[in-house]
C-alpha cells in the first residue's frame, strides 16, 4: 500500500507563560514522534490523558505549528504548504471532533453545517446541487432529508456526532483524524458511531488517525495501533500483535485494566497495578520514561532512554527488555 502520511522525529513544545519555545524550561509534548499511515488504513494513536496524543493528531494535520521534525503528507511538508496547496490539504483532510456538542455552530442549521465547506470550496455549481448531496451524505450516515432543517439542539449526542462526519465527508476527504469522536458519546451509541466510521473506510477507502484513550474499542477498527507514553510512542504493531503478542510493560499494564465480559477468565486473570506517579514533564527520569512504575525496570533502564526499535517485522517497541517480554 502506498503511504499518505509520514512522520518524522515529530518535535512540539509549549513556552512556559511568558517565556519562548527555546527556553530550556519549555514543556516538551512530543519528544521526537516516528509513524506513518498508509493509504485506506485505519491506525489508533492510543494513551491516557496528558499523554500527549491530541497534540500529535493537531500538529499532524497543522493545526498547531510543530517545533522540529517533518510531516509529509502524500510526500509534501504539511507545514510548508502554502497557497492552493495548503487549500487542497485542508479539503482532502478533515477532522471529526471529540465533543460533537461544542464542535457544531448552534446558531447554523444542519443544512448550512454540512453544506458550508462545499461552498467555501467551490464543489458545485448551483445551491440545488448542494442540497442534493447534503440529503445524500445525511443518509450515508443515518440521518435523513428531514433533518436537513434542524437546529443541532434537537438532535441527540450520536446524532450530532453523525451530523460532525456528515460535514467531514463532504469535502470527500481522504484522510481523516478522529480526536476521542465516541468518549462523550453514551456506551450504546459509540459502537454504532465506530461501526459507521468502519463502513465509510470499507466503502470510500478512507485513510484514517484514531486518538482515544479507550484500548477496546480501537482495536475493533485499528489496523494498527500506537500506544503512547508520555509524549513519545512506547509501542507499534498490527492491532492484533498490540493484544497478543505486546512486548512493552505499559502496553501490558493498560491492557490487564480492560475488563473481560467471561466472568470466569475476569476473576482469573493477573492485572498489572502500577506504583508511582506519573513523572512531571519537565523533570523527566534520565533513563527510560517508564522505569520509576515500571515492574521490570534495571539499571540499564534508569541510566539509558529506550528507542523504539522493530523487534519483528511491523512490531516497533522502545524497551530494553522487550525480547524477554
Ligand atoms: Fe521497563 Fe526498562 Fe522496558 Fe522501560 S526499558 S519499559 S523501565 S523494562
Amino acid at each position: 500500500m502506498k503511504e499518505i502520511l509520514k512522520v518524522n522525529n515529530l518535535i512540539k513544545k509549549f513556552p512556559k507563560a511568558g517565556g519562548e519555545i527555546d527556553d530550556a524550561d519549555a514543556i516538551s509534548v512530543l519528544k521526537g514522534i516516528n509513524f506513518d499511515v498508509e493509504q485506506g488504513e485505519y491506525v489508533g494513536i492510543m494513551g491516557k490523558s496528558g499523554c500527549g496524543k491530541t497534540t500529535c493528531g493537531r500538529t499532524v494535520i497543522g493545526l498547531y505549528d510543530k517545533t522540529d521534525g517533518t510531516v509529509l503528507y502524500k510526500g509534501k511538508d504539511v507545514h510548508a504548504m502554502k497557497g492552493n496547496e495548503r487549500k487542497a490539504f485542508t479539503k482532502e483532510v478533515q477532522m471529526i471532533f471529540q465533543d460533537p456538542y461544542a464542535s457544531l455552530d448552534p446558531r447554523l442549521k444542519v443544512n448550512q453545517i454540512v453544506g458550508e465547506g462545499m461552498r467555501i470550496h467551490k464543489m458545485y455549481s448551483s445551491n440545488a446541487e448542494i442540497q442534493d448531496r447534503v440529503f445524500e451524505l445525511l443518509d450515508q450516515v443515518g440521518l435523513n432529508r428531514e433533518h436537513a432543517s434542524r437546529y443541532v439542539h434537537e438532535f441527540s449526542g450520536g446524532q450530532r456526532q453523525r451530523i460532525g462526519i456528515a460535514r467531514a465527508l463532504a469535502l470527500d476527504p481522504e484522510f481523516i483524524l478522529c480526536d476521542e469522536p465516541i468518549s462523550a458519546l453514551d456506551v450504546s451509541i459509540q459502537a454504532q458511531v465506530v461501526n459507521l466510521l468502519k463502513r465509510l473506510q470499507q466503502q470510500m477507502g478512507l485513510s484514517y488517525l484514531f486518538i482515544t484513550h479507550d484500548l477496546s474499542m480501537v482495536r475493533q477498527i485499528s489496523n494498527r495501533i500506537a500506544v503512547m507514553y508520555l509524549g513519545s510512542l512506547v509501542e507499534i504493531a498490527d492491532s492484533e500483535d498490540i493484544y497478543i503478542k505486546n512486548r512493552h510493560p505499559y502496553t501490558k499494564a493498560l491492557l490487564s485494566a480492560i475488563p473481560i465480559a467471561d466472568p470466569t477468565i475476569e476473576r482469573e486473570r493477573k492485572r498489572i497495578l502500577l506504583q508511582g506517579d506519573v513523572p512531571s514533564p519537565v523533570n523527566l527520569p534520565q533513563g527510560c520514561n517508564f522505569c520509576n512504575r515500571c515492574p521490570y525496570a534495571t539499571q540499564l533502564c534508569k541510566e539509558r532512554k529506550p528507542q523504539l526499535r522493530e523487534i519483528e517485522p511491523g512490531h516497533f517497541t522502545a524497551c530494553h527488555r522487550a525480547e524477554e517480554m
